[in-house]
């Protein structure tokens, strides 16, 4: 005896990072994760995994780890039991809806979290307090994805399984950055392009992909429509598209083709900064193509016509009729957060129900209310920024923010700030004490992906089991056990007490999860929706025999170009991008309290040489970035990714400020945040 260590458990879970769901091994011991290795078998990663999913874990052992709830009292948060918590937030809640009714009440839900507690808060918001008033990050990042996939081919996804990228002989890529923001998709992008496949990347910076490009589009940031009508333009002029599945299986096109005739290249060029020439060349690679592939990121929807973007970015797959035909890999958004999928699929958004049902639709809400037992609200709820006008202007008088570090990642930060500090009743449920937290009423604290049960949905549209390698620490529960406990502390039982309990209620409730369960999940892996029938596989690639829109047609956009709302002038000359980086995930809550932080420690403006001498700028100097709406102050980065006239930084630094830069204008169908388009200048601070 003596001496030997302890065998080393495995738990087989689905990375709690980005969207992209690579599928990892945690090996964990006496309570610590040892190592995490990527399943040679996830069927998204294949035995890949990035410097995030695989090595940033070293926050769960934090020690600015909160480990209990925490409660102000006379101005400074201190320390409660959870009795006091829940208590308090019950009385709160009770008084915000004797004063203003339960619309009164808001929750902000996360992506982060499972579709499990996303359905259970959704539910609790609708059953209990009576609202839906609940929405989640999808809102600041793909909600133009929603309505713009929806309103052009009836589902709220991308529509194909990722795997049909490997036989895509063209591949379009607009608006990503997955080098970093997506590595594992990346690689295997990049893997299909030294394969053969050509290569066409849009995108104002030098993204990593645009290195192996065969023509690399630089639109000005906020002319995407116009380039996009650009490339139509070309492929309609010189017969580049589908004319039977235009037929058959679209309608619009009289209307496009007479909107296109403002957009030849040369016009499209004039607006876009792109030249004639390179519209051309994409177009036809595009065109030519006989299994073309569009894939893209925010760069396409955070604007403010950012669903005319995935509108008439969906056009060109369209005319190709490269969708519903088993031909190439229509029309893909790269997910950013592991679940903002399935935060949406599960309903926790205020126009719609579980499975994407309108709230304002009688049989939706009967279906929901028969498997509820309960009335369903049938007014839309707030979106998130109208959560924060809201607060502002006094009609909100208690919000619970789960997981999302608002004052960090939302636009505007100083009116976000604002509308916290007037809101009576704040509420966040978080693993540190993150920018929200701080401004808090209430923190609770909850477990990380690593320590929990559920399911999370990535961006093709696959549920995947989600484990609990670890135990989360003494005195921390799960978002699930939170929302529980705070309904029963309002009195009210909300069903489902265990995730997969959930997971069957709302697959009874939502025809497309139907055939899905943890038990399945645990024996199949992954499986896609829409997935009706527990005996049959999900459906990977979708409307090969109609699209799910009323008529059954793919609709095609004749949405004119419009300027962004944010324009450089000569007190802001520059326009600011912002974005992700390699090493670090969003406000870096985690990934900063991991070893990642000696990758990347601070915040960088990306600044062109010829800005940047102009400027009086080297690199490594400390520079002033300012806007119309605050200012921040960042480390600069010389570099030729940026175009002269626009700079790019990531915002994984709260300390930073960056989004005390951004607007709060917003994409004018699904109130989506202009992040892309901000005027600024700089100013040297020091020179070191
Ligand atoms: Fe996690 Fe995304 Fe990296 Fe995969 S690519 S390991 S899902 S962060």
């Amino acid at each position: 005896g003596g001496g030997r260590a302890p065998e080393a458990a495995r738990t087989r879970t689905t990375c709690g990072y980005c969207g992209v769901g690579c599928s990892l091994d945690v090996l964990t011991r006496d309570g610590e994760v040892i190592a995490v290795s990527p399943a040679h078998d996830g069927p998204v990663n294949r035995g890949h995994a990035c410097v995030k999913g695989r090595f940033a874990h070293g926050f769960l052992r934090s020690p600015e780890r909160l480990t209990g709830p925490l409660l102000r009292r006379a101005g400074r948060l201190r320390p409660a039991s959870w009795r006091e918590a829940l208590d308090h937030v019950a009385r709160g809640l009770r008084a915000a809806v004797a004063a203003g009714g339960p619309g009164a009440v808001a929750a902000i839900s996360s992506a982060r979290a499972t579709n499990e507690e996303n359905y259970l808060l959704q539910k609790f918001m609708r059953v209990v307090i009576g609202t839906s008033n609940v929405d989640n990050c999808s809102r600041l990042c793909h909600s133009p994805s929603a309505a713009g996939l929806t309103a052009t081919f009836g589902l709220s996804g991308g529509t194909d399984g990722f795997d049909d990228v490997e036989t895509a002989d063209c591949l379009l890529l607009v608006g990503a950055n997955p080098a970093e923001a997506h590595p594992v998709v990346g690689a295997r992008l990049l893997q299909r392009t030294l394969r053969g496949a050509r290569l066409v990347v849009a995108d104002p910076r030098a993204v990593g992909l645009a290195r192996y490009a065969d023509v690399h589009l630089r639109p000005r940031p906020g002319t995407n429509v116009a380039l996009f009508h650009g490339l139509a333009h070309v492929m309609l002029a010189e017969g580049l598209v589908d004319e039977e599945f235009l037929r058959h299986r679209a309608s619009g096109l009289p209307e496009l083709t007479a909107l296109l005739e403002d957009y030849s290249p040369e016009r499209a060029a004039a607006v876009t900064g792109v030249p004639a020439g390179d519209i051309v060349a994409a177009a036809r690679l595009f065109g030519q193509a006989e299994r073309p592939a569009i894939v893209y990121g925010l760069g396409v929807t955070e604007h403010l016509h950012g669903t005319d973007g995935v509108r008439t970015l969906s056009n060109l797959a369209i005319l190709r009729g490269a969708v519903g035909t088993g031909r190439g890999f229509g029309v893909n958004p790269l997910r950013g957060q592991n679940n903002v999928q399935g935060a949406s699929d599960m309903g926790a958004l205020p126009d719609l129900l579980p499975g994407y049902g309108k709230v304002t639709d009688p049989a939706a809400r009967a279906r929901a209310e028969e498997v509820w037992g309960a009335p369903v609200p049938p007014r839309p709820g707030l979106r998130i920024p109208q959560m924060f006008a809201a607060a502002r202007s006094g009609e909100l008088r208690a919000l619970w923010v789960i997981g999302e570090d608002v004052c960090a990642t939302d636009p505007d930060s100083t009116l976000v700030a604002k509308a916290l500090d007037a809101c009576p009743l704040v509420v966040c449920s978080e693993l540190f004490l993150s920018e929200t937290a701080r401004r808090a009423d209430v923190v609770f604290p909850v477990a990380s992906w690593l320590e929990k049960e559920g399911t999370f949905v990535n961006f093709d549209r696959r549920f995947q089991r989600v484990r609990a390698a670890l135990r989360p620490p003494e005195g921390v529960l799960t978002d699930f056990e939170v929302i529980h406990a705070l309904a029963a502390t309002l009195g009210a039982d909300l069903g489902c007490p265990t995730p997969a309990d959930a997971l069957d209620e709302c697959a009874r409730l939502v025809p497309a999860f139907a055939g899905l369960s943890h038990g399945r999940l645990d024996r199949e892996g992954a499986v896609c929706w829409p997935c009706p029938d527990p005996d049959r596989p999900g459906e990977s690639s979708l409307y090969r025999e109609r699209f799910a829109t009323p008529d059954g047609l793919a609709h095609l956009s004749a949405a004119p170009y419009l300027p962004p709302g944010e324009q450089p002038d000569d007190r802001y000359p520059l326009v600011l991008v912002t974005g992700r980086r390699w090493a670090h995930y969003n406000s870096g809550g985690m990934t900063r309290r991991t070893d990642n932080l000696r990758l990347d420690p601070v915040d960088r403006v990306d600044v062109h040489p010829d800005d940047a001498a102009r400027h009086g700028l080297r690199d490594g100097d400390r520079v002033r970035v300012e806007s119309r709406h605050g200012s921040a102050s960042l480390i600069a980065r010389l570099s030729d990714d940026v175009a002269p006239g626009q700079v790019f930084c990531a915002f994984h630094f709260p300390s930073s400020g960056v989004n005390a830069l951004t607007s709060d204008r917003a994409d004018t169908v699904t109130s989506c945040p202009e992040y892309k388009v901000t005027a600024v200048r700089l100013t040297a601070l020091t020179k070191d």
